[in-house]
């Protein structure tokens, strides 16, 4: 299959929605990676995705809106809390998980009785889903592997097996969404992303945060998401975190320059590194660091890194995001050096 390459213009966004429409394959540029768009009411069409990416079949999709009322059809009902939040942060990266309506096909669902829903606010995912339906999207990315901030990275991961993808340039936030479960007593993160749990507490009053957020799921242990339970995210290199001063995380990757090692470390503080090294952001800018990361990770292999000794971002605010996509890359291998 030839992939076609897509722009943001008027002509290409309606070709993009009449693939989609007859139930193809479209990468879209969302504010927080690109996702793997299929008509999320056509379960052959999501099946697709699953097997374009490689991606487990239990791990369910997250449809995306672009109007409150399409949210009827998919959904049984809407919790209060929902409400609440859906005014605070749609259009926006927040993910909540509903009770599904019949017509969510098994795909989607991978066959839980709950459905993921979205509503993005990039212009150009808002104006594909006018232009088509409500999109079934994971991130765009062979499966496990980091997600795509860009086009062309997703070209390098989907070209020859999907319809087309939409470039839209970088997506602005560069991890995927914050996830919610609002179907219990208490609104529970599943995911941490943009949205924070700061922010989500100041709209609802009881947010908890799951604990596979931030430690490891043991084989067997029963996960209110499957996608916790996968190695994700990760480079070939090796990914270790190292959790520390700036001092101190210099002193160890310095004792442990042999070949192949890479420093992943925050902006300015590359300065007395013995080794080769990205750096993803200032260590108190969250933000840059969201928005860096996947490249850096992707950067790694280019370079032929066979380890990254990592920086550790704080986890609040958008950091826990970015300290809970850096754990799955690690797959856990954390060194605390003070
Ligand atoms: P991705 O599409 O790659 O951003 O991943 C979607 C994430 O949302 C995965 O971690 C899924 O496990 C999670 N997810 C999607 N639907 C549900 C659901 N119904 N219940 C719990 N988690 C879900
Ligand atoms: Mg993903």
């Amino acid at each position: 299959m030839q992939t076609l390459h897509l722009t943001d213009r008027e002509t290409d966004l309606q070709l993009a929605a009449d693939l989609l429409k007859r139930g193809e394959l479209v990468a879209i540029p969302t504010e927080t990676v690109y996702g793997l768009a299929a008509d999320a009411q056509n379960g052959v069409a999501v099946a697709n995705i699953f097997k374009a990416k490689g991606r487990p079949a239990d791990n369910p999709l997250i449809v995306h809106i672009a109007h409150s009322e399409q949210l009827q059809d998919l959904v049984a009902d809407v919790p209060s809390a929902a409400m609440d939040l859906s005014r605070a942060f749609w259009p926006g990266p927040l993910t909540m998980i509903f009770k599904k309506a019949p017509s969510i096909p098994n795909e989607v669902s991978a066959g839980l009785d709950t459905v993921a829903v979205r509503m993005p606010s990039h212009p150009i995912a808002r104006r594909i889903i006018e232009l088509s339906c409500p999109l079934a999207a994971p991130s765009a990315n062979r499966s496990g592997i980091p997600s795509p901030t860009e086009a062309a990275r997703v070209a390098e991961d989907m070209d020859g097996r999907i319809a087309a993808v939409v470039d839209g340039g970088s997506c602005e936030v560069g991890v995927e969404s914050t996830v919610v479960d609002v179907t219990g007593e208490r609104v529970r993160v599943l995911r941490p992303g943009a949205v924070t749990v700061e922010m989500l507490a100041q709209v609802v009053d009881k947010v908890e945060v799951d604990d596979a957020v931030t430690h490891e799921v043991q084989a067997g242990q029963t996960v209110s998401s499957p996608g916790m339970k996968y190695k994700h995210y990760a480079p070939n290199a090796r990914v270790v975190l190292l959790k520390g001063t700036p001092t101190a995380y210099t002193a160890y990757v310095n004792e442990h320059a042999t070949d192949g090692v890479m420093a992943l470390c925050f902006d300015g503080e590359e300065s007395n590194l013995n080794v080769p090294f990205l750096t993803y952001g200032k260590r108190a800018d969250h933000a840059a660091q969201a928005k860096q990361l996947f490249e850096a990770l992707r950067l790694l292999d280019e370079r032929h890194a066979s380890v990254a000794y990592t920086a550790c971002p704080s986890p609040d605010g958008i950091g826990l995001a970015v300290y809970n996509r850096l754990l799955r890359a690690a797959g856990f291998e954390v060194i605390e050096l003070d």
